[in-house]
């Protein structure tokens, strides 16, 4: 393996170097072979090996630990520094197959500079929890940080009890996130908003690296990116949870599954996240939040200059771009072939009709495709008889159109009463429930033989109504 740090020959201003803490008795208990072998990472070792490296005890040959600095809206207010407290960055990898750089990070490795009043650790929880959602959402197509390995460190953490610790080695095109311009910004440092830029330019859009001016140019690629990914998670009924502009990424990839939840039933409005007391990122607000960051992003670049009506045209392209990618998306769930003009009204419809009787959001677009096969039939009353109406001449077989749309509807979504449950039994020493469900989410779409326990919606005594942030 070879690693390439090209953050750490930005200015030191931009992190601060660091070791990763020692930890008494790291163990492995999970390894993703296929990310480690499109890394070039899997000649390191026997597990042991790993969780040397993996739990930051032994050096990776090559790596230049250090903690990143960026500053972030929180909640909508201002902290001009967070940065990794509880983080490190070893390096960058380079894929061979196309030559795509990757950072490898460290995540609950001990005490940085940026940590204030934390101690850097993860409990286990987080870590399961992570590598759970990271890796199903990938096997969902959407764009994600990836988890490579896991550990338990021997160590106890203390939270809300006493937890056992774990150590996340998190894989992620880049952890340049919004606040990191911010960052700079804030501290009136025009030439660090340059040089992040250009960084984040050559990283992520090298096609637009001549384009003058170059920083809205960069801003429209992430408004992009954006709108594509937010539209992607509402497809699914994915919330985030705690979309702070330092949990925004500009490459486009989701980041920090925290209070993160699937829906169950259908509601529009739906909040998990215990810190969220005003739902500020609820479900249907996730499009204007995303939008809001992208603002601050606006406000960061025009530090060093530029035309304030070229970023807003930038902006202004969000909502459009997000509509249509959202409606193109909900269209392949519902089967819909073409596009016509009250696609819009039927998709409302049929949320509306979810809500209404709070059927399940995911488990009811593969009973909506199997009533094509005669079962259930006129389950899904008026609405049912509107989208038959909508699909009647298109040519388009039943059999086929349910292939299509079992294609696009998962069966198998990390749901939040599963991950609970994964993560207790690992904190009480159990990981088969982890690999079990693990081994499931890697092909969401297809039928399982032993899935059926992960495909159902929880039992009422078994649904989770809050989550928390993984601190
Ligand atoms: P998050 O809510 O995970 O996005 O984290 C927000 C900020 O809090 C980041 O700057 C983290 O590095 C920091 N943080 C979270 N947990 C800890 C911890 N246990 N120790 C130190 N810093 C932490
Ligand atoms: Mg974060």
């Amino acid at each position: 393996m070879k690693f390439d740090n090209s953050y750490a020959q930005l200015p030191e201003r931009f992190f601060a170097g660091i070791e990763p803490s020692r930890v008494p008795s790291p163990a492995l208990f999970a390894w993703n072979a296929d990310l480690a072998r499109e890394l070039g990472l899997d000649a390191l070792g026997d597990d042991a090996c790993r969780a040397g490296y993996f739990s930051g005890n032994v050096p990776l040959p090559g790596a230049q630990p250090i903690a990143l600095a960026y500053a972030g809206h929180q909640f909508g207010n201002f902290v001009p520094q967070l940065g990794d407290g509880r983080a490190v960055l070893l390096g960058e990898v380079i894929r061979a197959a196309d030559g795509q750089r990757f950072d490898l990070q460290l995540k609950g490795s001990g005490q940085t500079p940026f940590s204030r009043r934390g101690d850097g650790k993860s409990s286990l929880g987080p870590v399961v929890r992570e590598y759970l959602v990271s890796e199903a959402m990938h096997r969902l197509g959407v764009p994600t940080t990836r988890a490579l390995a896991a550990v338990t460190t021997g160590e106890t953490v203390l939270r809300e009890a006493r937890l056992p610790g774990g150590v996340l080695t998190r894989v992620a095109a880049s952890h340049i996130r919004v606040g990191t311009f911010e960052y700079f910004a804030a501290r009136r440092d025009a030439e660090a908003v340059r040089l992040l830029l250009e960084h984040a330019v050559a990283r992520h859009y090298p096609d637009i690296a001549d384009a003058e001016p170059l920083a809205p140019a960069f801003l429209g690629r992430v408004v992009e990116r954006q709108a594509a990914l937010v539209a992607q998670w509402m497809s699914l009924g994915f919330i985030h949870g705690v979309m702070n502009t330092d949990n925004t990424a500009v490459s486009g990839q989701t980041i920090d599954y925290g209070p993160c939840a699937f829906l169950d039933t259908f509601e529009v409005d739906k909040v998990f996240s215990s810190i969220d007391q005003f739902g500020r990122y609820a479900y249907d607000q996730q499009a204007a939040i995303a939008q809001w960051n992208l603002a601050r992003l606006a406000d960061s670049l025009l530090l060093p200059g530029g035309e304030q009506a070229d970023f807003e045209a930038e902006l202004g392209r969000f909502a459009g771009l997000f509509e249509r990618h959202y409606l193109d998306l909900m269209r392949r769930k519902l089967g819909l072939d073409g596009v016509e003009a009250d696609d819009w009204g039927l998709v409302t419809a049929w949320l509306q009709h979810l809500q209404d009787n709070a059927l399940d959001y995911t488990l009811s677009f593969r009973d909506l495709a199997a009533t094509l096969g005669g079962q259930g039939e006129g389950r899904f009353g008026e609405f049912e008889r509107r989208w038959r109406r909508r699909i009647a001449d298109d040519g388009v077989s039943p059999a086929h159109r349910r292939a299509q749309m079992d294609a696009v509807n998962p069966l198998y979504i990390p749901r939040n009463h599963l991950v609970e449950r994964a993560i207790d039994a690992a904190v009480g020493g159990d990981f088969s429930v982890f690999h079990s469900l693990h081994r499931v989410l890697q092909a969401p779409f297809t039928e399982q033989p032993d899935g059926a326990a992960f495909a159902s919606p929880p039992e009422p005594h078994e649904v989770v109504e809050m989550t928390f942030c993984g601190t």
